[in-house]
């Protein structure tokens, strides 16, 4: 699996060193290995994995500077982009957030394994998290987590005033802007961007929605999840 990430790489002009890529190589055997007992992801196989869990996590650094950051991952799963980027940006530090224990705990065991030592995990709901940790983070990511509109109110009161929050998103990302133009709003920030980014094995192309926090969010947001849920901002 080491040469098909290192070629990966080399596509996609990201440099990494050869400790980093033993360390994503022994992340996707690990995260395999483990998904027949607790269907951690969808993806099964070696190179729909590298392609589209590890590439695809680890893209975003073309376009934003971890470096010295606080990053939240909010609804990690296994560990997807926290892990990988964190492999990646070993002096930015942070936290992996999941409310499914099981994904946690495996998480945790990874960690050891690989030996980072810039990680934390959380097993918490995002609702229940930002209690003590408002407005915490330079950067905020969100991969495959609800639409954006909900992905939103729960993601942006965790970023500092001047920070971003990042969602990874597919082709139709501009119908979920267009629908969350109110939230948007509401969350006092701003759509800058859409970053395509293309896939070096199935040629995918997807993109980085980055928002910039104008202002601080009302204390009100967020909402509690059945209102969040049910009637989205
Ligand atoms: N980011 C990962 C996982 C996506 S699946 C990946 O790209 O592979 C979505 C994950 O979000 C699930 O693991 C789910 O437990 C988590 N999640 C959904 N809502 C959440 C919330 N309100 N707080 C914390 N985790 C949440």
């Amino acid at each position: 699996m080491t040469s098909l990430i290192k070629k990966c790489f080399e596509k996609c002009n990201l440099k990494v060193s050869e400790k980093q890529i033993n360390d994503l190589s022994m992340l996707a055997s690990l995260t395999l290995e483990k998904n027949q007992l607790l269907n951690l992801t969808s993806i099964n196989d070696e190179e729909n994995f590298v392609d589209k869990m590890i590439v695809d996590s680890a893209l975003l650094l073309l376009n934003i500077d971890l470096n010295q950051k606080f990053v939240l991952d909010l609804g990690t799963g296994a560990g997807f982009p926290g892990l990988v980027l964190a492999i990646l940006s070993p002096n930015t530090k942070f936290v992996l957030l999941d409310s499914t224990t099981k994904k946690i705990n495996h998480i945790q065991e990874v960690i050891q394994k690989i030996g980072l030592n810039n990680v934390e995990t959380v097993s918490a709901r995002a609702e229940e998290y930002i209690d003590v940790n408002r407005e915490k983070f330079d950067l905020v990511v969100a991969r495959a987590v609800k639409e954006l509109t909900i992905l939103l109110e729960i993601a942006v009161p965790f970023v500092k005033n001047g920070g971003s929050f990042v969602a990874y998103k597919g082709q139709n990302y501009l119908d979920e802007i267009n629908k969350s133009k109110r939230a948007i709003k509401l969350l006092n920030c701003s759509f800058v961007q859409a970053a395509p980014y293309t896939l070096p094995i199935s040629n995918e192309i997807r993109y980085y929605l980055i928002f910039y926090k104008t202002a601080s969010t009302d204390l009100k947001y967020p909402r509690q999840y059945s209102k969040i849920i049910h009637k989205p901002l």
